[in-house]
């Protein structure tokens, strides 16, 4: 289990200026087709979390590099930010989850749409009072969005916090139902298909409509049956490229330098 919440800090080059790609995303219910974004924020910052209590769990900040081949570049409209220096958002991709692919170069090298000095944020384990709107504000400071990971358990712990974060208008994807290790030889195969179908029911019950159908493993733990599972419900899993490490630092100056230095 990690801690720790996000504050946008520290400058890492120039802005790119990108656009808006769309691909089809399917459900991990059959019946019910969700549209999900993943908002690619320009890398003029490098994006790390700052915890300024390391109490109850929070939000892993993870930079995950994702999607199939290159796609064409659209034009985006800009919505007005009221931070002229703010991360923003460069452009959305839509992701067709069919199969389960599998995106984050520290597991997964084969799919990567993102252009040069381009990120995604992703925040796990939430949600949780006091972080994860923490997590919020800051996202909104900088005008970006995020995918959020939650855990099925704390969403229905705090159900109302979840919604915040959907309404906020970012993306939202389950992270098993108690954070298990799925990986862990205790685990059986029908364990693992509960923890993630019980963590998308969860978060589905919270939110009150499907998640968006993106999984990361807890700790990054890839089970071998389980991705052979998320595969057969089209779910993609999400790795990621560069680790905060959030749950090891003491303060936001370490987690900046250490999410530099894993990138
Ligand atoms: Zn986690």
């Amino acid at each position: 289990m990690r801690n720790a919440l996000g504050l946008m800090l520290a400058s890492v080059g120039a802005a790119v200026v990108i656009a808006a790609v769309w691909f089809w995303t399917s459900s991990p219910r059959a019946d019910s087709a969700v549209a999900a974004t993943v908002s690619v924020p320009p890398a003029e910052r490098l994006a790390a979390t700052a915890s300024a209590k390391p109490v109850p769990i929070a939000e892993d900040a993870d930079v995950t590099a994702v999607i199939p081949a290159k796609p064409p570049v659209l034009p985006q409209p800009k919505t007005a930010c009221a931070n002229p220096d703010a991360l923003g958002v460069s452009r959305v991709v839509e992701i067709d989850t069919t199969g389960g692919p599998g995106f984050g170069f520290a597991h997964f090298k084969q799919l990567d749409f993102l252009a040069d000095k381009e990120i995604v944020l992703t925040f796990d384990d939430g949600p949780w009072p006091v972080n994860t709107p923490s997590v919020l504000k800051a996202l909104a400071d900088e005008c970006t969005k995020a995918v959020f990971f939650p855990i099925g358990k704390h969403a229905t712990y705090h159900p109302e916090i979840l919604k915040q974060v959907a309404a906020a208008g970012h993306s939202v994807g389950a992270h098993t139902w108690s954070h298990a290790n799925l990986n862990s030889q205790k685990m059986t195969e029908q364990q693992a298909k509960d923890e993630i179908e019980k963590g998308f029911s969860a978060v589905k019950l919270a939110l009150g409509a499907a998640p968006s159908p993106f999984f990361r493993f807890p700790q990054l733990q890839h089970g071998a049956a389980a991705m052979t599972y998320l595969g057969t419900r089209n779910v993609a899993i999400f790795s990621c490229d560069v680790d905060s490490f959030d749950f090891r630092a003491k303060d936001a100056t370490q987690i900046i330098s250490q999410a530099r230095a894993s990138s």
